[in-house]
């Protein structure tokens, strides 16, 4: 399915969840948010038609999101509905790997095909302080568990913040040249909890480590690896380099409502639909896509939710 500016849609991110067990401080609020009561979450059976239907007009590839998805009750039912979707080639989840040294396999076994693991420093004092709540050490453990149950091409997001992070560029670029991984630098973007002040451009990471050379374009990514690595450098611009033209996704929040743009309000209703009529919501949604967001000219993000409800 082509949208308005014919944009080939081939990519859905459905989150399943609002909840998580961390509290990253530019994402959650510190007090996290209320349990929603169940009838407001779509069911495992909703996620899966959404899915259904997303994939029978060409979606390729589903991510599973959150909140943290692993939280979610049922996951693993999810991603083996989904798995079975004939003309699914990818079926990848985002997480924070809390729970990856426990469910790493189970993942595997239900057909999950490559994980993205978020992780914004490598020492701990930090990571309990940007998460509030959580110990780098699990993670850690859970990318392990996900080498040890065959995951291959896992990447690693790490959102750039001035002040915090700017001094582990380095840091996180050796682990690619000793790892097959792909760890990926993300602008923090003014949405949620995000702040303009903590905002530091991808360009940082090509002066921190000037070895740096280009490899090649994947999706929203431009890609670099350092010469000789096992892995891969990515940059995620969403506010120095405008990618809007290579956007190739719609997402799908947990109480069932399509978003064209993650950073416009536009939101349609999926919930109660199901077959043709889902389809034809869906459809909807795609033609509603905005050409670009609107974040550098404005300062702020359209959407009216933080990224735990929206998924990224
Ligand atoms: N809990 C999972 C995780 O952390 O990977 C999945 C959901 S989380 C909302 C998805 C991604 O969005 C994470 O990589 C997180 O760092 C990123 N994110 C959250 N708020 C952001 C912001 N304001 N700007 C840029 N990225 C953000
Ligand atoms: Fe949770 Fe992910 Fe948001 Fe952190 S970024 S609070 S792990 S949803």
């Amino acid at each position: 399915m082509k949208d308005a500016c014919a944009r080939e849609i081939t990519y859905l991110r459905l989150s399943v969840t609002d909840l998580c067990d961390l509290r990253c401080r530019y994402c959650m609020p510190a007090e996290g948010v209320d349990k929603r009561p169940h009838g407001e979450i779509c069911s495992v059976e909703e996620l899966v038609e959404i899915a259904r239907q997303a994939v029978s007009l060409g979606v390729r590839k589903v991510r599973l999101t959150g909140g943290e998805p692993l939280v979610r009750r049922g996951i693993l039912e999810i991603c083996r509905g989904v798995a079975a979707l004939e003309g699914v080639e990818e079926l990848c989840l985002t997480t924070n790997g809390t729970a990856l040294a426990r469910l790493a396999v189970p993942l595997r076994e239900a057909g999950v095909t490559r994980l993205n693991v978020s992780l914004d420093t490598l020492r701990p004092d930090r990571f309990a302080h940007m998460t509030r709540v959580g110990r780098l050490e699990d993670v850690l453990a859970g990318l392990e568990a996900a080498r040890g149950a065959g995951f291959a091409g896992t990447k690693v997001n790490v959102v750039l913040m001035k002040g915090f992070n700017e001094d582990e560029i380095a840091d996180f670029v050796d682990l690619t040249r000793r790892y097959p991984l792909e760890v990926r630098f993300i602008e923090l973007m003014p949405i949620g909890e995000g702040i303009r002040e903590d905002f530091l451009p991808a360009s940082a990471v090509l002066e921190a480590v000037p070895e740096l050379e280009p490899a090649d374009v994947s999706g929203v990514t431009r890609r670099y690896r350092v010469p000789g690595g096992a892995g891969r450098v990515g940059l995620i611009e969403p506010m120095s380099h405008r990618f809007c033209a290579a956007c190739d996704r719609i997402r799908v929040t947990a109480d069932g409502r399509l978003k064209p743009c993650l950073h416009s309000d536009r939101e349609i209703p999926l919930r109660g639909l199901a077959g043709e009529a889902l389809r034809q919501a869906i459809l909807e949604g795609v033609a509603a896509k905005p050409p670009r967001h609107y974040m550098v000219e404005t300062g702020r993000s359209d959407a009216a939710r933080n990224m735990n409800q929206i998924g990224g």
